[in-house]
C-alpha cells in the first residue's frame, strides 16, 4: 500500500445466494473476467459455500479475497445458528459486519456489531463496516447524524490503531438503495463519506481518519458505477445484487481499474 493513497475496493456481497454446488464455477467466471490492475477484490458467498468459493479461487486467482457476510460476536456458545470467528479459520480473510439486513432481521445492536468487530480482527480478518441511514431519516436531514451514531457505537471500544492495522474498510450504505434499484446522486454519496471522516476524526482517528477507505453501497452497477468513482471522497463499492452477474462485475472492476490507475499515476 502506497502511504496516503487509498486503495481501490470492490466488494461482492452475494447475499443469500449461490449454493456449494455453483458457487465455486461463479467466483471462478467473475475472477477471469475482473483482473484489472490495482484494484483490491473480494467475494462474499454465503457460509456455506466459503470452502467452494476458496477452493475455486485458491487455484484459480488467488488475489481475490474470500469474505464472509457477518460474524458472531462471541467466541463459541449456545448461539444455535451462528458462526464464529474461529470458525472462519482457512475459509475466509475478510468479513462484512453491521449489514442494513443483519441490523433489519435480526436486530444486530452498534454495540454488538462493535464485539464482532472485535473478534473479527482478532481473528485476522478484514473488516468491512456498513454504516447508513434509512429513508425517513435522509428525508428528516438526519442522515449524518445516523451514521455518526453508528460508527460512534460500533467503535467505541476499539482501539483506532488496531482497527486500522487490521485493514478496516467502510462501506456507506444507505438502506432506502440497498435492493431497490434506487441509487443515490454520487456527489450525495460522497458528502457522506466526508462526513463519516469527520465523525471518526471527531472520535480521535486523527490521520487515519483520512486513510480508511469508504466505499458506497446500494444498487450498484456496470452502468453508474462511473457516477461514484468520479468522486475521489469514494473507494470503491460494496455491489449486492450485480455481484452474482459476471458482465456487471467485469464492468464495475473495469470502471474501478480507472480510479485505480489514476490514483497511482497522480503519485508524486
Ligand atoms: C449490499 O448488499 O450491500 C448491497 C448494496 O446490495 P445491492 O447492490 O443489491 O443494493
Amino acid at each position: 500500500m502506497i502511504r496516503g493513497m487509498r486503495p481501490v475496493v470492490v466488494a461482492a456481497n452475494w447475499k443469500m445466494n449461490t449454493t456449494p454446488a455453483d458457487a465455486g464455477e461463479l467466483a471462478r467466471t467473475i475472477a477471469s473476467r475482473t483482473r484489472v490492475q490495482g484494484v483490491t477484490r473480494v467475494i462474499c458467498p454465503p457460509f456455506v459455500c466459503l470452502a467452494a468459493v476458496r477452493d475455486a479461487l485458491t487455484e484459480s486467482d488467488p488475489t481475490v479475497g474470500v469474505g464472509a457476510q457477518d460474524v458472531h460476536q462471541e467466541l463459541a456458545g449456545a448461539y444455535t445458528g451462528d458462526i464464529s470467528a474461529p470458525m472462519l479459520a482457512g475459509l475466509a480473510d475478510w468479513v462484512i459486519v453491521g449489514h442494513s439486513e443483519r441490523r433489519r432481521d435480526h436486530g444486530e445492536t452498534d454495540d454488538q456489531i462493535g464485539g464482532k468487530l472485535a473478534r473479527a480482527i482478532e481473528a485476522g480478518l478484514r473488516p468491512i463496516l456498513c454504516v447508513g441511514e434509512q429513508l425517513a431519516d435522509r428525508e428528516a436531514g438526519r442522515a449524518v447524524d445516523v451514521a455518526e451514531g453508528q460508527l460512534a457505537g460500533c467503535l467505541a471500544e476499539h482501539d483506532v490503531d488496531r482497527l486500522f492495522t487490521a485493514g478496516l474498510v467502510i462501506a456507506y450504505e444507505p438502506v432506502w438503495a440497498i435492493g431497490t434499484g434506487r441509487t443515490m446522486v454520487g456527489s450525495d454519496a460522497a458528502a457522506m463519506a466526508e462526513a463519516i471522516r469527520g465523525s471518526l476524526a471527531a472520535l480521535g482517528w486523527g490521520e487515519a481518519a483520512g486513510e480508511v477507505p469508504i466505499l458506497y453501497g446500494g444498487s450498484v452497477t456496470a452502468a453508474n458505477i462511473g457516477e461514484f468513482l468520479a468522486e475521489p471522497a469514494l473507494d470503491g463499492a460494496l455491489v449486492g445484487g450485480a455481484s452474482l452477474k459476471p458482465e456487471e462485475m467485469a464492468g464495475i472492476v473495469g470502471r474501478a481499474g480507472l480510479t485505480a490507475a489514476a490514483r497511482l499515476s497522480a503519485v508524486p
